[in-house]
């Protein structure tokens, strides 16, 4: 996005999260990388940095990516389906998703990406229009505009479930996270 299109979207009133957020949220990463995470929303310290995946859940999708060789600064950019906080952390609501979409759009056409991680079920149905529990979604590519899409669990749904034993949520999201890297070193 250029520094008009950044201002703008810093500014955008398009839905009613306006009248509640502190700061539009908008990316952190690399803008030229192969790779684009997508998430839901952004939380309380989001709200408040001004930055996606910050706090306990930035930090646990950092760490996941460095554990499959991807650098959460120069290999991957990361945003939200819905640049402003929804009250409470709830789901966003259908027509703040489509609001925002064009925010979205601008994104993907700016950093063009080869791969795209989706992260949690919102995200999936923002990008996929596909409906459904993360267990059946993840770990299975899917196709979107000729880019091949990856599901993940969310990292907040990984803090809730903790356990590093083979076959819990958080191994099975190392190995989503490692079939994306080999993906694109395929490419
Ligand atoms: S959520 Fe998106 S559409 Fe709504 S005010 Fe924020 S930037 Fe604009």
């Amino acid at each position: 996005m250029t520094g008009s299109t950044l201002q703008a979207c810093s500014a955008c009133t398009a839905c009613d999260l306006a009248t509640t957020r502190q700061t539009v949220v908008i990316s952190r990463g690399n803008p030229k990388a192969d790779l684009m995470l997508i998430g839901e929303a952004p939380g309380a310290q989001e709200d408040a940095q001004g930055i996606p995946f910050v706090g306990r859940s930035g930090r646990a999708l950092d760490q996941l990516l460095r554990d499959v060789d991807l650098d959460p600064e120069h290999d991957i950019y990361i945003c939200n389906a819905i640049k402003c906080r929804p009250p409470n952390n709830r789901r966003p609501k259908k027509a703040e998703l489509a609001a925002c979409r064009a925010w979205l759009d601008l994104q993907l056409e700016a950093v063009h990406p080869k791969v795209i991680v989706l992260t949690g079920a919102t995200a999936v149905e923002a990008i996929l229009g596909i409906k459904g529990g993360m267990t059946q979604l993840r770990g299975q590519w899917q196709s979107w505009n000729g880019r091949s899409v990856m599901p993940i669990f969310h990292p907040s749904y990984l803090l809730r479930n903790p356990s590093k034993a083979v076959g819990a949520p958080l191994d099975l999201t190392r190995q989503d996270l490692d079939a994306v890297r080999r993906r694109l070193c395929e490419r």
